[in-house]
């Protein structure tokens, strides 16, 4: 028989095929071309040591089908919910993506909504938020200078406010999309990030080309840790360029889901400009192919932590969660 859920999900995934292959009939894009340069990258910086701890703050079903065109409708799988620390050696801490809020558990009918809620697509277990992990790991949320989300949905900016006294790096057209969502692609909870006082609001199309990348901010200003534009998933998706003495690593966010969106250009079923996705898979991928005879690059995706389980290398540390034992009520 089939549970309620099975149903609403089944009914879902066939609204959600339709709408996908509808406009996608007509869909053909073509490669784009990116210059094979790497703007900026010659420019002399500093080598600094930086360590990148990832952490995982819960897990989403998720259709394969909507991460990428070709996967099932049918079978939900279960992807990570990370979430990212950089220690600098002189500049403090920088997050990027703070993961699930504890509320996604907590009060999950007003802060998920009623749909969302009766989905039940969202896990997060008591103690994994990143506030919590970082604490159980040695690591202050209180020493964290700045926050950076790869954009405002509520998988990626949920703890944001747990970061108060830091400077939260904003791009302008990420903050106008997130108000301005039409109802189907609201993802945006405003209560996550609205009451951060501190902010820097990056205006990306008033940068210079960085990388394979159009526009980009130096968090430290060393060349260490750089912001990069990677909308279309969402109107200001960023992504976060680490260049330490380890080597370069790159986080995506959402505008690759998968290794299989960025290293084959797997198209998602839905963006917020499937245009421009389309153009920044191709620059990560520009990007990961330029540096390949120097290194290359770890890049790790905004739902896909398997390059970060499997890499071995001292400027990158994977704290997997371990749940903390439910309290019983008759211990005693
Ligand atoms: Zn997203
Ligand atoms: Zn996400």
């Amino acid at each position: 028989m089939t549970s309620p859920f099975c149903a609403l999900l089944r009914l879902l995934s066939c609204c959600l095929l339709i709408a996908t292959l509808l406009p996608g009939c007509a869909d053909q894009r073509r490669v784009p071309r990116i210059e094979p340069v790497l703007w900026g990258w010659e420019q002399a910086h500093e080598p600094v040591d930086l360590l990148l701890h990832a952490f995982n703050t819960g897990t989403m079903r998720i259709l394969p089908g909507a991460m990428a065109r070709g996967g099932s409708w049918q079978e939900a799988s279960e992807i990570p919910v990370p979430a990212f620390v950089v220690e600098h050696e002189s500049k403090g801490l920088l997050v990027f993506d703070t993961g699930y809020s504890p509320a996604v558990r907590d009060s999950p009918e007003q802060y998920l909504g009623p749909l969302l809620a009766a989905l039940d697509l969202c896990d997060t277990e008591p103690g994994q938020s990143l506030p919590e992990q970082m604490l159980a790991v040695g690591l202050d949320p209180a020493d964290v200078g700045y926050v950076a989300v790869s954009h405002l949905h509520f998988d990626h900016a949920g703890s944001v406010e747990a970061f108060a006294g830091a400077t939260l790096l904003l791009p302008r057209r990420e903050e106008e999309g997130a108000w301005g969502a039409r109802w189907f692609e609201d993802f945006f909870f405003e209560e996550d990030w609205d009451d951060i006082e501190r902010r820097t609001v990056i205006d990306y199309a008033a940068t210079e080309p960085w990388a394979t990348f159009d526009g980009h901010y130096d968090v430290f200003g060393d060349g260490s840790a750089v912001l990069v534009d990677l909308h279309g998933h969402t109107a200001g998706t960023q992504g976060l360029v680490l260049r330490g003495r380890g080597g370069v690593i790159l986080l995506t966010g959402d505008a690759a889901y998968t290794e299989a969106s960025w290293r084959y250009v797997a198209q998602p079923a839905f963006a917020q400009d499937m245009d421009d996705w389309w153009q920044q898979a191709w620059r990560i991928n520009r990007f990961v192919g330029l540096l390949e005879d120097e290194g290359g690059v770890l890049v790790v995706p905004g739902h896909d932590l398997r390059s970060v389980r499997e890499a071995d290398r001292a400027d990158l540390r994977y704290h997997e969660f371990v749940a903390v034992p439910a309290v019983q009520a008759d211990a005693d």
